[in-house]
């Protein structure tokens, strides 16, 4: 078994951790709801920033009023919220990615690099299977195909953990940018073919908003933990 944290790491990815990303993540959702719709109006049908903020505002109240208790709990609840709560293709797309995350973290309390990397892993895994779309059919797995392999290259590389996410962030973002130039052969994007070119996908656009959130939960622990105290929260 490999060490659930580097001596140098002050970052305990525990439960507490696991339930502020999704908060964040939450919050950027909100955040970003309208400018969601507008890349959705221009290629699909504009209800990509409500179909996710409904989910979230979802998640949030289900976290809120449960006591999840380890890392995968919190992304079954995460998942089996999503596929609930948000219509239209990404609800279930996105749900099922969080629970096969969940998945495969297992049963621990903590988890490591390594471990988070290989959540990812399966998160796109599951998008892959459920939406059969393969890399460049303009589509969130555009953004996730990038950031896994980074996150794996980092883990790897046994890089710390907010650097491994930076780089993490900005294979996404790179990844969603590329979409623009794309064109969609899945989903309602693809009903417009050659004209779906010059867009960026909604999907993407918020893969790199989620992954973000997590980038910046593990940069806020990382400030708040540098005393040495273990946890984000202590428990
Ligand atoms: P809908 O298209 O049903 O209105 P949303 O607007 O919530 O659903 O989500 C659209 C996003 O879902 C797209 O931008 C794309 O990233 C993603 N998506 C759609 N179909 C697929 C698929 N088959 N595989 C992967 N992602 C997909
Ligand atoms: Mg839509």
């Amino acid at each position: 078994m490999k060490p659930v944290t580097t001596p140098d790491e002050p970052v305990a990815l525990d439960t507490a951790f696991f339930v502020a990303w999704i908060t964040k993540a939450a919050q950027a959702i909100e955040e970003h709801l309208t400018r969601l719709g507008e890349l959705d109006a221009a290629i699909g049908d504009g209800d990509h920033g409500t179909n996710l903020d409904r989910g979230f505002a979802g998640v949030l109240r289900v976290l809120d009023t449960t006591s999840p208790r380890t890392p995968a709990t919190v992304l079954a609840l995460t998942g089996t919220t999503l596929i609930s709560k948000v219509g239209g293709a990404s609800g279930p797309l996105y749900g099922t990615a969080f629970r096969r995350a969940g998945n495969a973290l297992g049963d621990a309390e903590r988890i490591d690099l390594p471990g988070l990397a290989a959540a990812l892993e399966a998160a796109l895994a599951a998008i892959r299977k459920l939406g059969a779309a393969r890399d460049g059919d303009k589509t969130m797995v555009d953004a996730f195909v990038p950031a896994v392999a980074a996150l794996n290259k980092a883990a790897a590389d046994a890089v710390p953990l907010v650097a491994a996410l930076d780089a993490t962030v900005a294979a996404a973002e790179a990844g969603a940018q590329a979409t623009i130039a794309m064109q969609a052969v899945k989903g309602r994007a693809s009903y417009l073919g050659p004209r779906s070119v010059g867009h960026e996908d909604p999907g993407a656009a918020s893969t790199v908003l989620i992954l973000t959130a997590l980038r910046d939960t593990a940069r806020e622990a990382s400030e708040s933990g540098a005393s040495g105290e273990p946890g984000v929260n202590g428990d």
